[in-house]
């Protein structure tokens, strides 16, 4: 091992760029180790064999308000700019079929969902109590105790929320963490688009695309199809690869509970099950996503030509996804973090224990048990770069 300064365990955001910055800026020699046969991590793109560019681990999008992170991606791609809209699917029960509003719920939203004059007064009357272009969370209207809008709120909840949210966690919107539905707050605003952030787009040339370019530097080699803990092991105070103590920079992405063999009982997620079709027609949904907010089985369905804007006359593929708890079996991602007290409480002991380690850095959405975006796992490994290149 003496040949590499530093190992980065996983490729994703958090991985690829923490290695560029050692590589590039530290003038370090680095060893990027991936289990997935494939860079990118959850980002990963592909062709499908119909030949259309799909997001193998469902729907990405790129925003951010960070102007460091959007200069910083902005050397290794352009951009197409993309605005994300989302509308919900659900039953209408006025008119006994379906109906479709924007997501987040906004004053467009409500005179769909109350009809054109009752939803101007229902909107005049949510902008008198909470001003306009406002963002409210569900939580935090439904405290209201005016009937109107309490009256309103339920009827958010019950048609964008609550049912959206027990497929995707299992459990109710007031009882998991409430910066999961803050995510998407009712919006008191005619703009109708998923994300308000200044930077907004997909990687022109796709995902995949833009982590060859981050990975392609001369102190940098990536082995996929290498699971680090079969080489890593860490005891106390001391990181060994290869049965030989490492004493270079360890920057770890994969989850805490593996790396320290779940000796406190593994960390809850959720996981999620992919169904991609390729329809033979040029368009399905005219949206890159809908939710279907009140039934079906799946959350979401995205298509994904609408996100890329990629031109395949006759084809088109989408993916239905399916939320799950994640039991650990062989081939399933831990996808996202049950954010909650016992679980955090759970994260603080591996923490602890690999803080122990002074050369071994946890780093991402896994390694950090965390609901991270993209663009804040850039800013992450920025940081931790700029803190290990001093
Ligand atoms: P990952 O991408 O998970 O990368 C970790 C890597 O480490 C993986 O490749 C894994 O195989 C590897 N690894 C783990 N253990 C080992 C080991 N022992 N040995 C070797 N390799 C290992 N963010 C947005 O900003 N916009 C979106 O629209 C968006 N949509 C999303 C949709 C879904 C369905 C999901 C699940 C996430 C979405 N995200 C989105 C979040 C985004 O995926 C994450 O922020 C980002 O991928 C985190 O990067 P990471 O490097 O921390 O983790
Ligand atoms: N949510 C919901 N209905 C929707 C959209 C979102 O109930 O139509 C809730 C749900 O709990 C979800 C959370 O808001 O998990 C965050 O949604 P987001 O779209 O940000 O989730 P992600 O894209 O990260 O899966």
């Amino acid at each position: 091992m003496k040949q590499y300064d530093a190992v980065l365990v996983g490729a994703g955001f958090a991985g690829a760029v923490c290695a560029r910055e050692l590589a590039e800026r530290g003038g370090k020699r680095v060893l990027v180790l991936e289990r997935r046969d494939h860079i990118g991590g959850n980002a990963f793109d592909r062709t499908d064999d119909a030949g259309v560019l799909i997001h193998q681990y469902g729907p990405h999008i790129f925003h951010t308000n960070d102007r460091r992170v959007y200069d910083y991606l902005s050397r290794f791609t352009a951009w197409r700019d993309y605005q994300h809209r989302v509308i919900a699917n659900l039953p209408d029960e006025r008119a006994g079929g379906r109906m479709t509003f924007p997501v987040p719920f906004n004053l467009t939203s409500l005179e769909t969902a109350y009809g054109p004059e009752e939803g101007k007064r229902l909107g005049e009357k949510l902008l008198a109590a909470y001003g306009p272009e406002r963002k409210v969370t569900i939580l935090e209207l439904r405290q209201n105790s005016d009937p109107e809008i309490s009256a309103l709120a339920d009827y958010v909840y019950e048609h964008v929320f609550v049912h959206y949210t027990m497929k995707q966690w299992g459990q109710r919107p007031e009882d998991i963490d409430p910066n999961t539905t803050a995510r998407v707050p009712v919006f008191l605003s005619r703009d109708d688009r998923y994300f308000q952030d200044a930077y907004q787009g997909m990687p022109l040339e796709g995902y995949t695309a833009l982590f060859q370019r981050l990975l392609d530097h001369p102190n940098i080699e990536v082995r996929l199809g290498v699971d680090a803990l079969s080489l890593l092991k860490v005891e106390g105070e001391t990181v060994t690869f290869d049965g030989v103590p490492f004493s270079g920079t360890v920057v770890y992405t994969g989850q805490a509970d593996e790396l320290f063999a779940f000796r406190f009982g593994p960390l809850p997620y959720r996981t999620l099950d992919f169904a991609f079709e390729t329809l033979p027609r040029d368009d399905f949904q005219g949206y890159g996503t809908v939710n279907y907010t009140v039934d079906e089985p799946y959350t979401r369905i995205t298509e994904f030509k609408h996100l890329t804007g990629q031109v395949k006359p006759g084809l088109t593929t989408i993916v239905k996804e399916y939320s799950r708890a994640y039991t650990g079996a062989e081939g399933e991602i831990p996808y996202y973090a049950i954010i909650n007290e016992d679980n955090n409480a759970l994260y603080a002991r591996y923490k602890a224990e690999a803080d122990k380690c002074p050369n071994l850095h946890l780093l991402g959405r896994l390694a950090e048990y965390k609901y991270y975006n993209m663009d804040a796992i850039v800013a992450r490994a920025l940081e931790l770069s700029d803190q290990l290149l001093g």
